[in-house]
C-alpha cells in the first residue's frame, strides 16, 4: 500500500482543517476591503488553498502559478516560470498560497516577479515553514505549522510527484529516497 512509505503523522487532517479555520478568520480580517488575488503555486498548494479559501470571507479571486525548482529531495537551484499568471496585477493586494518554505529561494524569486509585475503588495501564507533549512532571509506572514528538518509528504507535498492526495502531512521513510 502506498502509505506504507509513511515514517510517521506529522500534523493530521483534523489538525490542518482546524489551522485554516485561524488563518482563513486573521487573512479575512486583515485584508477587509483589499479584494485580494490568492495566487496558489501549483501544484502542492492545491490541497491546501482549497481547505483554506473556504475560510475567506471577503471578496477575493483565485489563480495560479507553476514554477519548479526541486527534483526529488533535493533543491535543483534555480526557479523556473513553469506557468505565468493569466491576468494583470498591477496595483493589486496579492497573496501568495504555498505549501512550504524551505530554502525560501522559490518565495524570493516568485515575490520579486509578482512585483515587477506591479503587484501594491505581495504577502504570503503557506502550510508549513521549516526555518532551520532558510538560506534566503524570507519569511510567510501567515503560516500554519513549523516543523523540523524532515522530508515530508501529503496534504499537496509530493516525493517525484506521489503522494500529494494523502489527507495529511507525514514523514517519508528514509529507504524510500537513500
Ligand atoms: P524552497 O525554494 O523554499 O527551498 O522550496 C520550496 C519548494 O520545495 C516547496 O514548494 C516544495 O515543493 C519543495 N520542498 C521543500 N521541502 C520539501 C519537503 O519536505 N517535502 C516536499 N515534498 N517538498 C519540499
Amino acid at each position: 500500500m502506498f502509505a506504507d512509505n509513511v515514517e510517521k503523522v506529522l500534523i493530521s487532517e483534523e489538525e490542518i482543517v482546524s489551522r485554516c479555520k485561524e488563518l482563513g478568520a486573521q487573512i479575512s480580517k486583515d485584508y477587509e476591503g483589499k479584494d485580494p488575488i490568492i495566487i496558489g503555486l501549483l501544484k502542492g498548494s492545491v490541497p491546501f488553498m482549497a481547505e483554506l479559501i473556504k475560510n475567506i470571507t471577503i471578496d477575493c479571486e483565485m489563480e495560479f502559478m507553476a514554477v519548479s525548482s526541486y527534483s526529488g529531495v533535493e533543491s535543483m537551484g534555480d526557479v523556473k516560470i513553469v506557468k505565468d499568471l493569466d491576468r494583470s496585477i498591477k496595483g493589486e493586494n496579492v497573496l501568495i498560497v504555498e505549501d512550504i518554505v524551505d530554502t525560501g529561494k522559490t518565495l524570493e524569486k516568485v515575490k520579486e516577479l509578482l512585483y515587477s509585475k506591479g503587484a501594491k503588495s505581495v504577502k504570503v501564507v503557506s502550510l508549513l515553514d521549516k526555518p532551520s533549512r532558510r538560506i534566503v532571509d524570507i519569511e510567510a506572514e501567515y503560516v500554519g505549522f513549523s516543523i523540523p528538518d524532515a522530508f515530508v509528504i501529503g496534504f499537496g507535498l509530493d516525493f517525484n510527484q506521489k503522494y500529494r492526495n494523502l489527507p495529511f502531512v507525514g514523514v517519508l521513510k528514509e529507504e524510500c529516497y537513500k
